[in-house]
Parts: structure tokens; C-alpha cells; sequence
């Protein structure tokens, strides 16, 4: 701590070993899980009590870890984090909750801290199922291209199992919806792409980026949801799926097409998508907790997933695959997992 004696008359061990759980009860609900004690986290967007407070023993300061984020953090920290405030603002208020002022007088009068009200994450806005089950369809863009690869009893299947569905957006009568379900079955958003068709062209199975795009802010703007909507698109493409699954080993991809192209190939694995490459995120793929999971990064990011999951093998076993940068033609340096499937199927 060093780099904070300017602070010197505050004692910050003293302030870094106050109970942590009474101090995070000034800012949240507390609760007891098993032995532990639990708060929402302030570093991530935590709707459930993820973070785990631990008061200081007789060796140890106190100190906090929330196991969605991984954050490890003390008591200073946390309030800098609530408040939004300095060291030093922390410290003081420290210092006022219990009284702690090293060697400086305590300021008089002593005025009553000013806490933040607890921030409870709004909860977010989700898409009416009813929703999807009023577009389920294999008639969409993206399964009519995989009939061309696979047998459309399984392409049913898929669709069935994914909740795939089919839009008119005005631009393409045959858009492909792809809903992101999580665990607890709440659709947290979906996803709209219109895909190639005709095997014989270029653009076979690539989807249109211009007419890529959530539906959830499109339901607010035609008033089927409220105007203050919020959406939490964090989580998987597939989530749904892992509870009807428990002992199928997981292959984890990037994009939607890639995890329907890879179980329409390999339907012993449950495949599921982060979506994005910035979703590999801790608190995305907690969901996975305790898994077999295969990695199939596009071959641009293999790189940086690998370095991510690294940090991550508490959540679950995480095998990265270097197949994409093996076998990708030198020309194409986002080659994905599906682009190897489709050229050995129509091959
Ligand atoms: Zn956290």
C-alpha cells in the first residue's frame, strides 16, 4: 500500500479489517448461503448475491470474491466501487461507520455518512415467449440452407430443440430467429439474420449483416413492450438446453449458426454459442459450471479465448480446439467451425 501513504492517518489495515459483511449490509440485502455469506456484486451487473464477504479472522483481512466475475477485493475497495468515490473518500467513510481514525482527531462534529440507497439491479425485460412459439417455423432462410446439407428430419429437430423461428422483416420474408433462452427458460432476446440460400452461390449460408439485428428494441418501438424496456442478452445461445442434458459433453462456439451447423454434424454434443466474441465473460459461462466443454474458436479469436479461458477453469474443464487455424484456407481469416462442416458436406 505504498502508493497510499499520503493517506497515512488513516489506518487502512484497521479500515481493511472492519466485519465485511456489516459493511455491505449498508449498502445491500446480506443473505446466508450454506456457510457463507452473500451481497449483489458491484463490479458486474449481478442480480443474484454472487459475491462472497469474508470478515477478518485472526491472521487475514477481510475481503470479498464474487464467483460470477471473478473480482477479489477489500473492504475500501468495495465501498470505491459503490460510491464511485476516491481512496480517501472511502476511507473516511470507513473510518465513520466504525469509528476508526488512526492517528488524526476525529472530525467534529461528526456528521451522519451519507450512503448510497442500495443499487438493486433493475430486473430486465423479457421477450414474451408467446413470442417465439408464434414464429416457430422451419421455413426460415438459414434452415432452408442447412436442408441442402443435412436431413430435414434433423434440421426439424434442431429448430424444434432451439426454438427457431421465421420473420417477415419487409426486407426478407424469410429472416431466421434465433432466441437467446436461458437457464430458467426467460427469452432474454432474439436474434434476426437472413442466411443464403442457393448452395451453388458464394454466399451460401453467410448471413446478410446488414439486416442483422435484436428484436427486442423493434417490440418497444411497435409499443409490444414497454418504452423503458431493458435487455440482458448476456447468455448463452443453447442455454436452455444444458439442464435437459446434464451428462452431454458441451461444445462452446461463437455464433448461432456455428453451434446448429456443428450439432446438425456432431449431435452427440450439446453445442451451444456465445454470440459474440466480447460474451466470453465469466458470468456468461458460469452457466457451464462443472461441464466437459469443447472449444471451437473462430479462427481469428483462438488466440484471445484461449488466454480467457485459462482464467477460467474453476467454472468448468475448457479444451480449446486449434482445428480452425489448421484447416483454414490462407485467405480466409475468419474461418469458423460451420465453413469447415459446409465444405466437407457439400464436398
Ligand atoms: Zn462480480
Amino acid at each position: 500500500m505504498k502508493a497510499f501513504d499520503h493517506y497515512a492517518h488513516y489506518d487502512t489495515a484497521r479500515l481493511n479489517a472492519v466485519p465485511f459483511t456489516t459493511l455491505a449490509s449498508h449498502y445491500s440485502t446480506v443473505v446466508k448461503r450454506g456457510s457463507a455469506q452473500f451481497t449483489l456484486c458491484p463490479w458486474h451487473d449481478d442480480k443474484h448475491p454472487s459475491l462472497a464477504l469474508y470478515n477478518d479472522g485472526a491472521n487475514r483481512r477481510s475481503h470479498c470474491h464474487c464467483f460470477a466475475c471473478g473480482k477479489t477485493a477489500s473492504p475500501i475497495d468495495f465501498v470505491m466501487q459503490h460510491e464511485g468515490c476516491s481512496f480517501q473518500q472511502a476511507c473516511d467513510i470507513i473510518g465513520r461507520l466504525f469509528g476508526i481514525w488512526g492517528d488524526a482527531p476525529a472530525p467534529s462534529p461528526v456528521r451522519r455518512v451519507q450512503l448510497v440507497e442500495p443499487s438493486v439491479a433493475k430486473e430486465p425485460t423479457y421477450i414474451p415467449m408467446d413470442y417465439v412459439e408464434q414464429h416457430l417455423s422451419v421455413d426460415n432462410s438459414f434452415c432452408q440452407g442447412l436442408r441442402h446439407l443435412f436431413d430435414f428430419a434433423l434440421v426439424q429437430h434442431l429448430a424444434e430443440e432451439y426454438r427457431l423461428g421465421c420473420l417477415d422483416t419487409g426486407v426478407h420474408p424469410d429472416s431466421v430467429l434465433f432466441p437467446n433462452i436461458d437457464l430458467q427458460g426467460r427469452v432474454r432476446n432474439v436474434k434476426v439474420q437472413h442466411y443464403g440460400t442457393d448452395p451453388a452461390s458464394p454466399n451460401f449460408l453467410k448471413s446478410d449483416k446488414r439486416h442483422c439485428f435484436w428484436i427486442g428494441k423493434q417490440l418497444v418501438k411497435q409499443g409490444l413492450l414497454p418504452a423503458d424496456a431493458e435487455f440482458d442478452n448476456e447468455c448463452l445461445f443453447g442455454e436452455h438446453l444444458l439442464p435437459r442434458y446434464p451428462m452431454t459433453p458441451v461444445i462452446l462456439v461463437e455464433s448461432p449458426k456455428n453451434a446448429l451447423v456443428g450439432a446438425a454434424a456432431f449431435p452427440q454434443f450439446l453445442w451451444v454459442a456465445t454470440g459474440n466474441k466480447g460474451m466470453l465473460k465469466r458470468n456468461v459461462l458460469s452457466t457451464l459450471r462443472g461441464r466437459t466443454v469443447l472449444v471451437y474458436p473462430d479462427r481469428d479469436a483462438i488466440e484471445e479465448w484461449e488466454e480467457k479461458l485459462c482464467h477460467m477453469q474453476d467454472i468448468a474443464s475448457f479444451r480449446v480446439s486449434h482445428l480452425c487455424e489448421q484447416v483454414a484456407p490462407a485467405d480466409q481469416p475468419k474461418y469458423d467451425i460451420a465453413d469447415f462442416i459446409i465444405s466437407h458436406q457439400l464436398a
